[in-house]
């Protein structure tokens, strides 16, 4: 195969066009228009195939947390590649990478998530967890406790369950979404819901939209709740603080196990280890992806309580599992960048180091004629567009299009940020330092 990267970019994109077809892209749009063609990267900075060095403020799709080029995640992939490749975790086999991450990851996690089920990504983790709460109320003999809550504009991936669990309409208009007993509830979205509320008032009056859909569906009816600590793909939506203390209330009164979905806000992006220790949730399972790996390997899981995984244990074989689960190179480059996050102290960079003075410049950015919100925690940020702060009027251009411009303005000044409609939003690895972010806020603006 002679495809390199010493094609030129236009062969490149045109084959590119011709073969392959992209995740949430329109294919006949890069046919017009080539993809960019990323080809080497190092730290936070990325390099394209004109030679163009980029800025990565997204750490790809939220997960190179330990920024890129890391020599010794190499060497240990290497290594394990050489060892064990590849063996299975099904019916009684077990190996030295899955148990050691496993107990790492216990150890790590908040509370008694003491158990890991492995999935490739945070998708079919979010399946296992469909599966793993029913089952597990099965085991409970409540068999109809079944029905899954969750929240319009979530993000819980692409596969049948997790973009059904996810509240993104235009997903579930294609394909025949979502599948049954999965219901949402609305967002904390204060800056484009609240109305007259105060952002307290609001995040109460929205947590409490799932106490109305308990009593209206029945408590002996429902499974879980499962929300993400902060909102990441739905545009990085921050809760008001009187929100999350809420939902645990009413998990706990009603019975309802509460799934925290940490694939974004997990291994550190919140200024904690967790998302739920920064908003104080106690979940009973949570969904880990990205951060686990930096995205170096593909892997994901379930971290899983004491009480729902020994009565899971219990109740005889829980028939789910991938080929995948547990990999055994994906296992040893979790464990490799675990170390290098606690090594490198790369969460303290983001509650007390670069993370205050990257808050103290996105808040100027508030200062702006367009944006009518600049909201950031750790490293997660959100700007809210708008041609009218006072009446936080949509753009007449027709939503996203102001986004798009500024999402394309950005690129074309050597800096990634991603556009959600019209928010702007930022995700950079954590180990940003306070002159990237200078230069970040230069090109941004
Ligand atoms: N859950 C959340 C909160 C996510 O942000 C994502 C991906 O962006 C997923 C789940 C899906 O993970 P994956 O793309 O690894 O399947």
């Amino acid at each position: 195969n002679m495809i390199s990267n010493h094609l030129p970019t236009e062969e490149l994109q045109a084959l590119d066009a011709a073969h392959h077809m992209h995740p949430f892209t329109a294919g006949a749009d890069l046919a017009r228009k080539g993809a960019r063609v990323i080809t080497r990267a190092k730290g936070v900075t990325l390099t394209d195939s004109n030679g163009v060095d980029i800025l990565d403020g997204m750490a790809g799709l939220w997960c190179v947390n330990i920024g890129y080029g890391r020599d010794s995640i190499a060497e240990v992939a290497a290594r394990q590649l050489k060892e064990l490749p590849y063996y299975n975790t099904f019916f009684q086999t077990t190996h030295v990478p899955a148990i050691a991450l496993a107990q790492k990851l216990a150890e790590m996690a908040p509370g008694d998530l003491n158990h890991v089920f492995y999935a490739s990504g945070g998708s079919d983790a979010n399946d296992t967890n469909v599966r793993l709460v029913r089952h597990y109320w099965a085991a409970k003999g409540k068999p109809e406790k079944k029905v899954i809550i969750s929240r319009r504009n979530a993000y819980h991936g692409s596969t049948m369950a997790g973009a059904s669990l996810g509240g993104m309409q235009p997903m579930h208009a294609q394909g025949g979404l979502p599948i049954a007993d999965i219901v949402h509830i609305g967002q904390p979205n204060w800056w484009a819901e609240g109305g007259d509320m105060s952002p307290e008032e609001f995040g109460l009056a929205r947590a409490r939209e799932l106490e109305a859909k308990i009593a209206e569906l029945g408590e002996d009816k429902v499974a879980a709740f499962i929300a993400e600590p902060i909102q990441g793909a739905g545009g990085v939506i921050i809760p008001p603080s009187t929100y999350w203390p809420e939902i645990q209330r009413i998990c706990d009164a009603h019975e309802i196990l509460l799934i925290a979905d940490e694939v974004i806000c997990g291994f550190g992006r919140t200024g904690n280890m967790f998302g739920s220790q920064t908003y104080d949730i106690r979940p009973d399972i949570m969904t880990i992806a990205k951060g686990l790996s930096s995205g170096y390997a593909p892997i994901g899981g379930s971290l899983v309580s004491d009480e729902v995984a020994n009565t899971v244990a219990e109740a005889g074989d829980f028939n789910h599992g991938y080929t995948y689960s547990g990999h055994p190179v994906s296992c040893a480059v979790a464990l490799e960048n675990l170390r290098i996050i606690e090594d490198e102290k790369l969460v303290e960079n983001v509650s007390t180091h670069t993370g205050p003075y990257l808050a103290e410049k996105w808040a100027q950015l508030a200062d702006h004629p367009l944006v009518g919100e600049a909201k950031i925690v750790g490293f997660m940020g959100s700007l809210a567009m708008t041609p009218d702060k006072a009446s936080r009027a949509a753009f007449a251009a027709g939503a996203g299009t102001a986004g798009l411009i500024c999402r394309d303005h950005c690129f074309a000044n050597q800096l990634v940020m991603r556009h959600v409609g019209d928010r702007m939003i930022i995700a950079p690895p954590l180990i940003l330092q306070k002159s990237d972010v200078d230069t970040l806020i230069e090109r941004a603006v």
